[in-house]
C-alpha cells in the first residue's frame, strides 16, 4: 500500500495500467505481484509453521503435530503476551487507516483447537474492530444460495479483522467426506475458492489460513477429556465419535484442500497443534508479523488541528 492512495481511493478500485493488464492476469498464480491494481501483503508464517508451497502436494503424515520449536511452556506463554500486545497496537492502526482488512481462517478436525486458539490469540483486541464468525451446518435458506454466499456475507470490511471459525473450506471437507453433494460439484469448488480468495485479495483483504494439525492420538485424549470432565460436556458431540471413524478420509480431504488452494496470495499454513501453548504462540506471531508487513498507517490529521484551543 503506497501513500499515493488518497482518501477515496482503495485497493479495490486502483486504476488499471493497460500495458500491465495481461501480465497481471497470468502472473497471479506464480508470484505475489499486482492483484487488483496493488501489490497485496501476503501472510508471513512464523518459524515452525509449515507453509504449503503453491502447486505442491502436502503430506500431513510428514508434518510432526508434536513440534514445539524447542520452547518451554512457560516461556511460550510469556512470548504469547508480547505477540498479543503487538496485534493490539497494529489492529488499532488497521482500524484507523480504514483501507484494508485481514481475514483469518481456522480449519481443523474436531477437537483441533479452533475455539481455544481464537480465545487465546485475540484476547485483548478491541472488539469493535474484530468479528468472529463460527460456521455451523448450513440452514435451508443458506443452502438455497451458491455455496460461498454465506461466507461472503461475513468477510471483513475496511479496517476490520474477521475471524472464520470453520469456513468455505467445509464445503470441500465435511461435504466431501459425508458425500453431501456429487463429486463433480465439490471438485469444481477448489478453483471457485481460489477465485473467491483472489477477489478478496484484490479488494484489499489479506487472507491468512491456518490448518491446526493434531494427531489421531491427541484427538482421542481430547475427546476423552470432553467425556470425563463435566465442564467440557457442552463441547462434546456424540457425532464426533462417528466422525473420528472417518479420520483417514478427513486427512485426505484436508490434504487436497491444502494442496489445491494454497496460492501465492493466500497460502495454507499448517500449525503443529498438539501442544496448545506452542500453537497459540506461532499463530499469534504470524498474525502480528503479517499485520506489521501490512504496515497500516494512521490517517493524516485534518488540517489545522495542531494548536487548536478547546473553549471552556
Ligand atoms: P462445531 O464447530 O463443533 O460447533 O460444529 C459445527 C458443525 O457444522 C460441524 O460438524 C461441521 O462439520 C458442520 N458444518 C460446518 N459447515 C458446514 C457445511 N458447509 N456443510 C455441512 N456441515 C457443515
Ligand atoms: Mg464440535
Amino acid at each position: 500500500m503506497t501513500k499515493k492512495h488518497g482518501k477515496h481511493h482503495h485497493p479495490g478500485d486502483g486504476e488499471k495500467n493497460p500495458a500491465k493488464a495481461s501480465q497481471d492476469e497470468t502472473s497471479a498464480e506464480t508470484s505475489p505481484a499486482m492483484i487488483g491494481g496493488h501489490v497485496p501483503t501476503v501472510p508471513k508464517p512464523a518459524p515452525g509453521i509449515v507453509m504449503v508451497e503453491p502447486g505442491k502436494t502436502v503430506s500431513l503424515a510428514a508434518i510432526d503435530a508434536n513440534a514445539d520449536g524447542g520452547f518451554e511452556k512457560g516461556e511460550a506463554k510469556e512470548l504469547l503476551q508480547a505477540e498479543r500486545a503487538r496485534i493490539q497496537v497494529l489492529q488499532e492502526r488497521l482500524y484507523a487507516e480504514h483501507k484494508r482488512s485481514l481475514l483469518v481462517v481456522f480449519q481443523a478436525i474436531d477437537t483441533g483447537g479452533k475455539d481455544g486458539t481464537i480465545r487465546n490469540v485475540f484476547e485483548g483486541v478491541n472488539p469493535q474492530g474484530c468479528r468472529v464468525w463460527s460456521f455451523k451446518v448450513p440452514s435451508a435458506a443458506e443452502l438455497d444460495q451458491d455455496f460461498l454466499w454465506r461466507y461472503h456475507l461475513h468477510t471483513p470490511g475496511r479496517g476490520m479483522i474477521g475471524v472464520f471459525n470453520r469456513s468455505h473450506y467445509e464445503d470441500v471437507l465435511v461435504v466431501r467426506v459425508k458425500d453431501l453433494v456429487p463429486e463433480p460439484v465439490w471438485r469444481e469448488r477448489y478453483g471457485l475458492i481460489n477465485d473467491f480468495e483472489r477477489l478478496l485479495t484484490a479488494s484489499g483483504t489479506t487472507v491468512i489460513k491456518f490448518f491446526l494439525h493434531i494427531s489421531k492420538d491427541e484427538q482421542k485424549e481430547r475427546l476423552e477429556a470432553r467425556i470425563a470432565e463435566p465442564d467440557k460436556h457442552w463441547k462434546f458431540d456424540p457425532g464426533d465419535l462417528i466422525e473420528r471413524k472417518s479420520w483417514d478420509a478427513y486427512q485426505k480431504a484436508f490434504e487436497d484442500a491444502l494442496s489445491r488452494c494454497s496460492t501465492p496470495y493466500a497460502p495454507w499454513l499448517v500449525v503443529p497443534a498438539n501442544r496448545k501453548w506452542y500453537r497459540n504462540l506461532v499463530v499469534a506471531r504470524t498474525i502480528a508479523d503479517t499485520l506489521e508487513a501490512m504496515n497500516p498507517e494512521f490517517p493524516e490529521a485534518k488540517e489545522g488541528i495542531a494548536g487548536l484551543k478547546v473553549e471552556d
